[in-house]
């Protein structure tokens, strides 16, 4: 590392313009102040939300991306209490810790959560990361940006994790895997001998499986078009996975396979006639949960009264609902039992092949890279 008192040395994924490409580019990061941690990189994820903010959703430009990054504690401002130089960290979504949401244990619906997260918070003391120029670069994106050698983020969002797990790929346990098992866990809340029906076997679709199976589901069906992965699920333990395509009747199916019908569902696409198959096959009293990214003007495929005959609830979930300093060791715990072998879902990639990872995660090609450094 070179850095003197005011800034650290480091190489980040700079995105310049809308679609990118991400360039790696030399910075410098301002020292951590107040309650921020400045993390050396060991291996960072890529998710869904980081090409949904390089191609469409509006965020400040230059902006390093980045929102699923584990790596050392380098050094920490002196408002951090519960973090030191040297430990391991998970970084997670950012919150603001103080409104009614994070106080009662549920800081992803921070009522500042758009802004913390996607590229308009302010650095403690007005630090800053520049590019070689000597131009302002946006960080902070998730309250990491964390496609660099280097992060800062702040303690609210840095998990701290044991020396013996594998550091390099427990990033995604922060974002797409936290929000798959989040949303089978924490939001739908199942339990043993229930029944969920998956819609989509990617990061998020396969993480919730394994979240439903680590608590004990009794049936876990998952719905995909690549066969591959529909292999993957049901050695993961779903135990049956369909192709929407293959031309049966795929709500009869699930139901056949399910007891009568799945006391939850997940829909992971966004798209409304899925969602529309999720709640045909949910049986009354279930609840469908929803975290696919749609459409600006996709709307919800079932009439009122539909629902209220169904008696089926639509649950909207962000991060899984979850406290990551909460949530990340409860998974890890799952895991260290062999109860949720997230590792399975996971491509290694170089740092320096960080636009073929994103054409991976866009195409299909991996279901959870993860660029290590
Ligand atoms: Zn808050
Ligand atoms: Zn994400």
């Amino acid at each position: 590392m070179c850095s003197n008192h005011d800034f650290t040395a480091a190489r980040a994924a700079v995105l310049r313009k809308v679609g990118g490409p991400l360039e790696i580019e030399d910075v410098r990061i301002s020292a951590p102040k107040g309650d921020e941690v400045l993390v050396r990189m060991v291996g960072v994820g890529v998710c869904h939300t980081d090409l949904v903010c390089r191609d469409a959703f509006p965020v400040p430009l230059p902006i390093v991306l980045g929102h699923e990054g584990a790596g050392i504690v380098e050094a920490v401002g002196e408002g951090v209490r519960s973090l030191e130089p040297g430990d391991r960290v998970v970084l997670s979504f950012n919150s603001c810790g103080r409104c009614g949401n994070c106080g009662s244990g549920h800081p992803s619906n921070c009522l500042q959560m758009l802004p913390l997260n996607f590229g308009g918070a302010q650095r403690v003391d007005g630090g800053r990361m520049l590019d070689a120029a000597g131009n302002a670069v946006q960080g902070l994106f998730f309250g990491q940006s964390s496609f660099g050698t280097y992060a800062i983020a702040r303690e609210i969002n840095a998990v701290k994790v044991a020396e013996d797990l594998p550091l390099e790929i427990l990033g995604p346990l922060g974002c797409g895997i936290q929000t798959g098992a989040g949303a089978a866990i924490n939001s739908l809340g199942i339990g043993p001998g229930q029944s969920l029906a998956v819609f989509g076997g990617g990061g998020v679709g396969l993480s919730a499986l394994l979240g439903a199976r680590a608590v004990g589901a009794a049936q876990v069906v998952v719905v995909e078009p690549n066969a591959a992965r529909r292999a993957l699920a049901l050695e993961l333990g779903a135990s049956h996975a369909f192709d929407p395509f293959a031309g049966d009747d795929l709500v009869a199916a699930i139901r056949a396979a399910t007891g009568g019908g799945a006391t939850h569902a997940l829909d992971t696409t966004g798209l409304p006639s899925v969602i529309g198959n999720a709640i045909d096959c949910t049986l009354p009293g279930g609840t469908v949960g929803m975290v696919g990214m749609p459409a600006p003007d996709a709307a919800v495929p079932a009439t009122l009264l539909d629902l209220l005959t169904k008696s089926v609830t639509l649950r909207p979930i962000t991060e899984g609902d979850a406290d990551p300093q909460a949530f990340i060791p409860q998974m890890l715990r799952f895991y260290r039992e062999g109860k949720f072998p997230f590792d399975r879902l996971i491509t290694r990639y170089r740092f320096d092949q960080i636009n073929e990872a994103l054409h991976a995660t866009e195409k299909g090609g991996a279901i959870k890279p993860v660029l290590v450094f």
